[in-house]
């Protein structure tokens, strides 16, 4: 099902300024910050959701979630293929897709509607509703999760006679970086 992809001109608040619900990992991240840091605690992240769940977090299933958090930004799924593709053991796209799949539905990624493309997220609790800031000029993606946001939508949708599905949003939005560029 399609998120709501809501088109609004925003320019990234100024930095230093952290709103709250607002992720770490999925901060703008400088070049120098230990992103391998950020993976292991990803697959650690992801080891315990799956332990929890009494599911299995199974080596492609591992593989697919590293090759997702090899950076902060958004990736295709044919990005992940050709990445999968590089392996020694070859795999089919079925299994991949199946891999993604499972991913998805345990939290532990995003799909981004607006960009046909994942996001690892650093925060894998059941059932949050996420809502992103995608720059529509570098595509750089941040998660908010606020609860309080989250709220504010669901009791607005119901009375207008919707109820969430996934409650996914899309903002469109213009990072600081581009902001400055332009
Ligand atoms: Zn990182
Ligand atoms: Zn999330
Ligand atoms: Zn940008």
């Amino acid at each position: 099902m399609m998120g709501n992809v809501i088109l609004l001109h925003m320019v990234r608040r100024a930095p230093g300024i952290k709103p709250a619900g607002m992720h770490e990992a999925n901060e703008r991240p400088d070049r120098r910050h230990d992103h391998a840091g950020c993976v292991r605690r990803a697959v650690s992240a992801a080891e315990d959701v799956c332990t929890r769940r009494k599911v299995s977090l199974t080596p492609l299933r591992r593989r697919v979630l590293e090759i997702v958090w090899r950076g902060h930004g958004p990736i295709g799924a044919y990005e992940i293929l050709a990445e999968i593709g590089k392996d020694r053991e070859k795999v089919g796209p079925p299994t991949v897709y199946r891999a993604l799949e499972f991913l998805r539905d345990t939290g532990l990624v995003h799909r981004l509607d607006a960009l046909n493309a994942f996001v690892g997220c650093d925060h894998p609790d059941e059932g949050h509703a996420a809502q992103f800031l995608i720059c529509s000029k570098c595509r750089r993606v941040t998660e908010i999760e606020d609860p309080a946001l989250t709220r504010a939508l669901r009791g607005r949708a119901r009375s207008l006679g919707f109820r969430f599905e996934s409650g996914a949003v899309e903002i469109k939005a213009l990072c600081d970086d581009c902001a400055i560029a332009a």
